[in-house]
């Protein structure tokens, strides 16, 4: 949802010609930033304010029980650990597609968050649920979007039922949805990401 508190219910996605929706969807990722920005404030304030000492800063482990924490000007504090939470979360797969790592037009799930320009045209590599959950807020604002999965099941860790009315659902709304199809190359050209 865009608009603040005067136009809440309405979606930034509705409505205009495409470049209206591209500015609107640029404001969107702005707003974003600044929710999430705040969100981290908050929760921040609230982990130091309950006695947490928080370090910002990069960790490696130096053995079984000794971090090495880099700041972000450069210095580094050792610390010492008899158990030690690994909590460093996940970082997206880039499939070994020839010419993907290297394309300037293909972004992980984490790009696509920082995108400003709404793009006319988006493929999108793997039907899972991420894969799934960007195609339907950029149909909605607009964008053609194509999805390639490489299996004949659709979000394949799901009921069949449900995959499939996903899929009805998902190809009423424009999106073009191709099965046992899998991309094996990408490269730039004229500005775009063209895949085969
Ligand atoms: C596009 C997308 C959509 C999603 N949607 C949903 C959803 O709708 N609902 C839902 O429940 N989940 C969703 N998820 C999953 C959810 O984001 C993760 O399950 C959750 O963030 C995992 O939490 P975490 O604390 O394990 O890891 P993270 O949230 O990834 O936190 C790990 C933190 O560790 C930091 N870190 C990593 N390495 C180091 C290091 N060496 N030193 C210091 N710090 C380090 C990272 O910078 C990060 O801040 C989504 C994920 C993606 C990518």
């Amino acid at each position: 949802m865009y608009g603040g508190e005067n136009n809440a219910r309405m979606s930034a996605a509705e409505g205009g010609s495409f470049q209206e929706k591209a500015d609107r969807y640029r404001k969107v990722i702005e707003e974003k930033r600044q929710l999430t920005a705040e969100l981290s404030q908050k929760n921040y304030n609230k982990a130091v304010g309950a006695g947490v000492e928080v370090l910002t800063g990069s960790a490696a482990f130096l053995d079984d029980h000794r971090i090495l924490v880099t700041y972000p000007e450069g210095n580094t504090e050792e610390l010492y650990g008899k158990r030690i939470f690994i909590n460093t979360g996940g970082t997206p797969f880039v499939p070994p597609i020839t010419g993907l790592k290297e394309s300037r037009y293909a972004y992980t799930s984490e790009g696509m968050m920082e995108l400003e320009t709404l793009p006319e045209k988006l493929l999108i590599i793997g039907g899972g649920y991420i894969g799934l959950e960007f195609p339907s807020y950029y149909t909605n604002f607009g964008s053609q979007v194509t999805i390639v999965q490489d299996g004949e099941a659709f979000i394949p860790r799901e009921d069949e039922e449900v995959s499939a009315a996903v899929l009805e659902h998902m190809t009423a709304a424009g999106m073009r949805i191709l099965r046992k199809a899998a991309v094996t190359a990408v490269r730039d050209e004229n500005g775009k990401a063209r895949a085969s």
